[in-house]
């Protein structure tokens, strides 16, 4: 399908959401307010859990939040709607804020655990607040008024509800788009990963929470001034369950797919609630075994949701970013020959084993250094010793004339060092281009406002030129919108050198590059490592096929069960007979 189609649905959709409350029913109407208000909320977990990969048991206790406080902002106080908006908002933005310092450092499943946790608890306070009115609710909530127009009857609001959501989607699709979106569309790959780019993995989380909070507050808002009355019961589990639920089935990886599954749920609960009293009395409590059933028939059968189906069948093609003239700012490289990195007696220990051992070496600027030795002699725990992965137990790193030791490893990325790894850590579902826009985020200073309403255009055209420039460099120029996925391991390995250097390094460290990729990729990987330090970047790399190394670097560091064995010049090394016996044995 044509880029085009892309920029017609929303306006198709906008247009027909336009003219539907003059054609329908009051009681579609009512339908579709539940679907947008749903939506809304859907669409704070799409970008949470779907893309973020952040579930939240608690959702609904955050509308809770937003409903309860215009509520008191208009009923206790008699002030007007608007001020329980700013209420609504900056409460559950608060709350978000401290839920998310507290527990989003947690990992694995105590972190959805946790949210049920603070999800039951806050529908319980709700009933336990004096003035709240208790199990009763809040009643005679006011109807929104802006600007003189007053939301009263049915049709009114649901164009508020919709154009509410609609600016909510645009945002997201925004954010999606720009250079915090990529981070967000990174968190499934890891800490490590992400760290190592130069973004902060807790960051990105508890912006994303907070955010998924504040569009969850805006419902709550929206939701008692529709229903002009509120009280506890709403706010339960359950119904957060539903949002996860309008969440998935829409596809938890698209804008559209909230809309879609708050109208499968919604639509479905409607048709349900017809349903069930003929089949048995217990009507309300089959409602949730029915959802139960749909839950595990849309994890067995149709994980992406509907849209990722429809996807399947209307493939589109997303359009090449707009590249700008000129690229990004870059640092001012050091000249060849000054002090780059210094190890000095660095020491790491797993339990009883010492991985690495009182290792000391010193590198220039403008070389390129190997480090050889058999496997499990430490090569890769050193990396992640020089690059802020682990802590050394013992021992001092100095990078650019600073002492980095126990420096966080996002902070070592942003100073200058670019780092690749032995088992390959791409985001495979992401395109060429955005992989290597990654490689750009510490160079880029876009925060999460100016991306949520696209005032981040010139910079990221100037990131997208950093980035194409990069897969030419390394021979991937054109194929910057296939998916990375898709490359064979060879050309990964190089995509991830590219997205290292889109970070404009002044040291880069790769983890075996050489690994997996056969001969002739081989050869010109070695011709793309001289052209890198031909551009003044530094390279340390591990390797184990001698003869690549012999003909490459200008020094070689050796270590044997953790420990230095000798260092010198690929000559040196060869003709040592330490280091044959150890480690070179009949190859030499
Ligand atoms: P190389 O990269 O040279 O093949 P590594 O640095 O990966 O070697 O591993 C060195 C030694 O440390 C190996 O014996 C390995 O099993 C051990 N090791 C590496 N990482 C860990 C870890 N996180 N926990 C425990 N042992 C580890
Ligand atoms: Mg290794």
């Amino acid at each position: 399908m044509n880029p085009v189609v892309l920029r017609v649905i929303p306006l198709v959709a906008i247009v027909v959401m336009a003219i539907v409350p003059l054609v329908a029913s009051p009681f579609s109407i009512t339908l579709l307010n539940y679907v947008g208000i749903g939506a809304i909320v859907a669409l704070g977990l799409v970008l949470m859990t779907g893309f973020g990969g952040l579930t939240s048991f608690g959702q609904a206790a955050l509308v809770g939040v937003g409903a309860y406080a215009t509520a008191f902002v208009t009923v206790n106080l008699g002030l007007p709607p608007i001020l329980g908006l700013v209420l609504a908002v900056v409460l559950t933005g608060a709350v978000a804020l401290l839920l998310g310092a507290i527990t989003l450092r947690l990992g694995g499943h105590f972190l959805p655990l946790s949210t049920i946790a603070w999800g039951i608890a806050i529908y319980f306070l709700f009933p336990n607040i004096p003035g709240l009115g208790a199990y009763d609710g809040i009643r005679s909530i006011p109807p929104i008024s802006l600007f003189g127009i007053v939301f009263g009857p049915n049709w009114a609001i649901y164009y508020l509800i919709w154009a509410v959501l609609a600016v909510a989607m645009w945002s997201v699709a925004n954010l999606l788009d720009s250079r915090v979106g990529r981070a967000i569309r990174s968190l499934r790959g890891g800490a490590t990963m992400l760290a190592s780019l130069g973004v902060e993995l807790f960051r990105v989380r508890l912006t994303i929470f907070v955010f998924a909070a504040v569009l969850a507050g805006v419902a709550g808002w929206l939701y008692a001034h529709m229903l002009r009355f509120i009280s506890p019961s709403p706010f339960d589990i359950r119904p957060s369950i539903e949002f996860l639920l309008m969440a998935m089935a829409g596809g938890a990886t698209s804008v559209y797919g909230a809309v879609v599954g708050a109208g499968i749920v919604v639509l479905l609960k409607n048709e349900i609630q017809d349903i069930l009293p003929y089949l048995s009395k217990s009507a309300g409590q089959l409602e949730i075994v029915a959802f139960a059933v749909l839950l595990i028939l849309l994890l067995q059968f149709a994980r992406g949701g509907v849209i990722s189906i429809l996807r399947r069948f209307f493939p589109i093609a997303r359009p090449l970013p707009k590249a700008a003239a000129e690229g990004l700012p870059t640092r001012a490289m050091p000249p060849a020959g000054q002090p780059l990195l210094s190890i000095d007696g660095a020491t790491k220990r797993f339990g009883g084993l010492v991985a690495v051992n009182n290792v000391s070496f010193t590198m220039q600027t403008g070389e390129i250094l190997a480090l050889i030795g058999p496997n499990g002699a430490g090569k890769s725990t050193l990396f992640n010793l020089v690059t802020g992965v682990l802590p050394v137990n013992a021992g001092r790193i100095g990078f650019m004339g600073k002492d980095i030791t126990g420096t966080a490893q996002a902070d070592i990325a942003r100073s200058g060092m670019a780092r690749t790894f032995q088992h390959v850590k791409l985001r495979a579902g992401m395109t060429l281009v955005d992989n290597v826009l990654l490689g750009a985020y510490p160079r880029t200073q876009a925060g999460f406002l100016r991306c949520l309403f696209r005032r981040d255009r010139e910079e990221e055209a100037r990131a997208t030129r950093v980035a194409l420039d990069m897969l030419d460099f390394v021979g991937l120029g054109g194929k910057a919108q296939e998916l990375a996925g898709n490359l064979p391991l060879g050309q990964q390995r190089v995509l991830e050198i590219a997205r290292a250097l889109a970070s404009d390094p002044i040291l880069i460290v790769l983890d075996e590059p050489a690994a997996g990729l056969r001969k002739p990729e081989k050869v010109a990987l070695a011709k793309q490592l001289r052209a890198i330090r031909d551009r003044g970047v530094s390279v340390l790399l591990v390797e184990h096929d001698m003869e690549f190394v012999m003909g490459l670097v200008d020094r070689i560091v050796v270590v044997d069960f953790g420990s230095k064995l000798m260092e010198g010049t690929p000559e040196e090394v060869r003709r040592s007979t330490v280091v044959q016996e150890a480690y070179l044995g009949g190859v030499a």
